[in-house]
């Protein structure tokens, strides 16, 4: 069971989040044309990184908050933990 510090919390249990899937799509600038196989892409495909990975995490059980996860998903480590609107360095 991992410990995820939530960056309004403070440590809580696995149990209270929910994964959100990979940090580091960028939706497509709004009002811009866009190619069907680039919606596509941004859509529905994600990589299956191994190693150290940004990941979206939300705090279901908790303040209810999106953020940032840097975790290893070899080892599940988890290196940091950033608000929404804070870089992972
Ligand atoms: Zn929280």
């Amino acid at each position: 069971m991992l410990s995820i510090k939530c960056p309004f919390c403070g440590y809580r249990s696995q149990k209270e989040f929910a994964y959100g899937g990979d940090g580091t799509v960028k939706r497509p600038e709004l009002n811009q044309e866009i190619s069907d196989d680039k919606w596509n892409e941004f859509v529905y495909l994600r990589k299956s990184p191994r190693g150290k990975h940004v990941e979206l995490w939300h705090h279901v059980a908790g303040c209810r908050q999106w953020f940032k996860v840097q975790r290893d998903t070899v080892t599940h480590e988890i290196f940091q933990t950033a608000k929404m609107n804070e870089e992972i360095k």
